[in-house]
């Protein structure tokens, strides 16, 4: 499952809209996730629910969130913790809205060894130094992305 919200977050239809994909494998993104405790590593921005939410200490991008069971599960599909998981996801969208404003995004769920959904929003452009060289250079702190995210009073 995939969201691709706005057209600097590669949407190609102008209404939003979700995509299912199904992989024959395991996608190298995936495959690089075998340590679910660094994964998971960073700066908490909500529990509820049996479900936690991170800014990764290693983000990519300003506002990176990671949604996952707080004990760890195989698959989404057979969880009781996704249909939570896609709520808290909604909720952490409009309260990047309350804090950036409108702002283009992907989502998406990998299930793998230990199934959670990603938010990447996209506030900034890779440039040189992201797609030359793979380091990302990111303004926002996840500390202070998650205390913004934390601290937002989105519209219900
Ligand atoms: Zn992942």
């Amino acid at each position: 499952m995939l969201l691709n919200e706005g057209s600097a977050a590669g949407a190609s239809l102008p209404h939003s809209h979700s995509q299912l994909v199904w992989l024959d494998e395991e996608p190298p993104a995936v495959r690089e996730e075998s340590d679910l405790t660094r994964m998971l590593e960073g700066e908490r921005v909500l529990e509820r629910d049996g479900v936690i939410a991170v800014c990764p200490f290693a983000s990519r991008l300003p506002y990176e969130v990671r949604i996952a069971p707080a004990d760890p599960e195989p698959d989404a599909w057979e969880s009781d913790l996704l249909a939570p998981a896609l709520h808290l996801l909604a909720e952490l969208v409009r309260r990047l809205y309350a804090v950036e404003g409108p702002s283009p995004l992907n989502a998406w769920l990998h299930n793998g060894r230990h199934w959670h959904l990603e938010l990447l929003p996209r506030l900034a452009v890779p440039a040189g130094i992201e797609l030359g060289a793979g380091i990302h250079v990111n303004t926002v702190p996840p500390e202070d992305a998650a205390a913004a995210l934390r601290s937002a009073r989105p519209d219900q």
